[in-house]
């Protein structure tokens, strides 16, 4: 804690010091003018001192440069603005005082100095000022706090959007999406399609190697089907189960099988992966997918849910017919 006293007067300067020392508030500093003031503020230029100081007792009257002209320099230095200043006067000039307040003073004390008001003055300011200062460093900690809560906000929500087991995003977030390319694609007047898989046996897969071999594998597949979508647009969600739906806006039919197949051949490869993996040592088992793939130009009678239906009458189409291929939705299942 320091105060600064800038007074002319050194009979006024010996006193104030005196009083202020006697009450013990800290370091007490003296400057006869607004310039040595300025010194010890480090205004003037670099390289000088700069005293830590709380509190200026600036005197109103004096040589050279007057208390009034003093307060609006300091204000006027950005890291010094927030120093209160208490003016310290002979004489009650209304418009001088005024002056002074317009410039950024605080309070003002009368010469010749009553010890219990100057200690009074100086003690209700420095405690007001601490409490602007600890109200700011709440609101600081409270901003941080309020960043960290939205942060936490916007990791939940990634996290309620995506599947826990595979990081795909999930059924719920897909229904979303789906809606959304819906109306984007009969605004547009643009083609949708949709590819819905199952993994073939899976069950038998799961009862072979054991349920964590079995997620391992609905990683892996999810990561093999993320690998081959490349448009933005593009979305893979995992229905449920061993079951992945994607959505691909603004795909004809022929790309929407030709990105199916090419997934398919995918999966198909990553049985060999498989066996490559600690949990699979030594053994070969080619997991594959059956995928059923519809394609539609939205129309303001149908519902987005149609879409699905199709595609899983085509996965079922796919499964029937001997699994481990794509089938294409019959157009007359179509509206
Ligand atoms: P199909 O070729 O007809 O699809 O045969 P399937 O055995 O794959 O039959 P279905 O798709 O109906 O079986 C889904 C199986 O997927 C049931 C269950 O054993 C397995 N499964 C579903 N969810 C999970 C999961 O989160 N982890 C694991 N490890 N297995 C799952
Ligand atoms: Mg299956």
């Amino acid at each position: 804690m320091g105060i600064l006293i800038v007074d002319d007067s050194s009979d006024d300067r010996f006193l104030l010091q005196s009083m202020l020392e006697a009450a013990r508030y800290g370091e007490v500093f003296a400057a006869d003018s607004a310039r040595s003031a300025f010194q010890l503020l480090g205004i003037d230029g670099p390289g000088q001192g700069q005293a830590a100081i709380d509190l200026i007792l600036m005197d109103l009257v004096m040589p050279d440069m007057d208390g009034i002209e003093a307060v609006r320099q300091i204000k006027a230095v950005d890291h010094l603005r927030e120093i209160p200043i208490i003016m310290v006067t002979g004489k009650t000039d209304a418009v001088d005082l005024q002056l002074a307040f317009a410039a950024g003073a605080m309070d003002f004390i009368c010469k010749p100095f009553n010890k219990v008001e100057l200690l009074t003055r100086v003690r209700s300011v420095l405690r007001l000022i601490h409490e602007v200062t600890s109200r700011r460093a709440r609101e600081t900690e409270l901003l941080e706090v309020m960043r960290q809560l939205e942060e936490a906000n916007e990791m939940l929500l990634r996290l309620s959007r995506l599947d826990g087991l595979t990081g795909v995003t999930n059924r719920r977030q897909f229904d979303d999406y789906l809606d959304q390319e819906w109306r984007r694609a009969l605004r547009e007047n643009m083609p949708l399609s949709l590819v819905m898989l199952d993994i073939d046996a899976f069950k038998d897969y799961n009862d072979t190697y054991g349920h964590q071999a079995g997620d391992e594998c609905l990683k892996q597949v999810a990561a093999a089907i993320a690998r081959v979508l490349n448009r933005p647009g593009d979305l893979v969600a995992r229905y449920g189960g061993d079951e992945f739906v994607m959505v691909l806006p603004g795909t004809p039919a022929d790309g929407a099988i030709r990105v199916a197949e090419s997934i398919r051949a995918k999966v198909e490869a990553l049985g060999v992966n498989l066996s490559d993996s600690p949990s699979h040592a030594g053994l070969k088992h080619s997991v594959t997918i059956s995928l059923g793939v519809a394609t539609i130009h939205p129309d303001r009678e149908t519902l987005s849910s149609v879409l699905v239906a199709v595609a899983d009458q085509a996965l079922y189409q796919a499964k029937q017919r001997g699994r481990n291929r794509v089938v294409q939705a019959e157009t007359n299942s179509l509206p």
